[in-house]
């Protein structure tokens, strides 16, 4: 009983602190909203991160391992470690249109809220790392990070992500991107057509072999690209041409059968034309995300304090979702990547979903979740049994885990 007041206690203390820092919170997430930075070169948002950081009493390490990546910490318990993660990139030409600028928001809130808590039991419970992570639309600045073993000093990872909905079991997408480039031999299109070999066919019968396999594939799969070169002129037989496709499905064994079946396209249009084929599948992977059972569960039960409900477990599974670098976390440290809904119908990746990021409704949301998250993570570094439920449940689904370096 005295152990549940005692954490009530400490999420009362985490609760008020964020709501102090609201207004504080809010200019942070304008600022970035304001100048929208492509991936790995969000500069301005690193530098307004780490400095807000900084003066909130944060031990930070800027430009960690990535120029636009940053770490902070506070307090050196090392009994657990939660990590909260921030994004802050945006998009070409739209901006702020996945929201980023809230990712990051939420993740310094929460990670305010939980100091203070630390702060009232001297730290003893452990310690919070900010973590944040550069390029997460296309250039998968967290595979990087984890690379560089940027995650092997925390034990568990909370994010959150704004939508049109809210959802705390998304599918999201295993992925990788290939590029497929055709070789022929060019020829005056009139005069001598016999005497070339057409690039740009083989590129057409790619895409067509690849959209008539598309009728076989499960609801769940996802296979699209572009033909990004095809030839200069009309009458140029064209002697290159190039494709670039994503491929995408829930787990990472359906990805591989996936890709053996587009790979056999891409060949297959090599054979037709006597074209030759570079098949150059991206050494970058995006892996599903893997939502860690119990985190979630500690998750929903914090957000019905704020009145916050989701659509049944099979809705939300089957709502549409792109691919995350989040996944690749997921799979290396137990982690939740909910959504939360900002107030908004429109789609990310729209203009209309930047104009919503940037709303006061929007960052309303933002400390509800800032709030649900420190509550979360004050849950799991005060309680060994709801830690012990995350280890079995990760290591459920990968195996052992790797003992945290510190
Ligand atoms: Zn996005
Ligand atoms: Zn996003």
């Amino acid at each position: 009983m005295a152990a549940v007041a005692a954490l009530r206690n400490l999420k009362d203390v985490a609760l008020r602190t964020i709501d102090n820092l609201a207004s504080e919170l809010y200019e942070l997430n304008q600022k970035i909203w304001k100048k929208p930075e492509l991936c790995y070169q969000e500069n301005y948002a690193h530098e307004v991160l780490t400095k807000f950081l900084n003066d909130k009493g944060f031990e930070v390490t800027p430009h960690h391992t990535l120029d636009t990546a940053f770490r902070a910490v506070s307090g050196r318990c090392t009994r657990r470690i939660v990590s909260f993660i921030c994004e802050y990139d945006a998009l070409p030409g739209i901006g702020h249109a996945c929201g980023h600028n809230l990712i990051a928001e939420v993740g310094v809130g929460a990670a305010l809220g939980v100091k203070a808590a630390l702060d009232v039991v001297k730290q003893d419970l452990g310690k919070v790392v900010v973590l944040g992570t550069p390029a997460e639309e296309g250039g998968g600045g967290k595979i990087k990070m984890i690379e560089n073993g940027c995650f092997e000093e925390v034990d568990f990872c909370l994010m959150a992500h704004p939508k049109s909905f809210s959802c705390i079991y998304p599918t999201c997408l295993a992925m990788q991107a290939v590029q497929v480039t055709y070789h022929g031999v060019s020829s005056h299109a009139s005069a001598f057509p016999w005497e070339g070999v057409n690039a740009l066919d083989a590129a057409i019968m790619a895409y067509n072999a690849v959209s008539v396999l598309r009728q076989q594939l499960k609801p769940t799969w996802r296979l699209h690209g572009v033909i990004t070169d095809g030839g200069s002129k009309p009458n140029i037989i064209p002697e290159k041409a190039s494709l670039a496709y994503y491929v995408r499905a829930p787990t990472e064994e359906e990805l591989m059968d996936l890709r053996s079946k587009a790979h056999r396209c891409f060949e297959a249009a090599s054979q037709a034309t006597g074209c030759t084929v570079d098949i150059h599948w991206d050494s970058m992977f995006y892996s599903n995300m893997a939502t860690n059972e119990h985190l979630a569960e500690l998750y929903g039960e914090n957000a019905q304090d704020f009145g916050l409900t989701f659509p049944p477990r099979e809705e939300q599974a089957k709502a549409s979702f792109g691919s995350t670098d989040m996944g690749n976390v997921s799979h290396v440290k137990p982690s939740i990547h909910p959504y939360f809904d900002i107030e908004t119908s429109a789609a990310n990746h729209t203009h209309e979903f930047t104009a919503a990021s940037g709303r006061t409704e929007a960052h309303d949301r933002a400390v509800i979740q800032a709030k649900v998250m420190a509550m979360t993570a004050l849950d799991v570094l005060c309680n060994d049994q709801a830690w012990k439920a995350i280890v079995a449940d990760f290591e459920k689904v990968h195996g052992r885990m790797k003992p945290r370096l510190t």
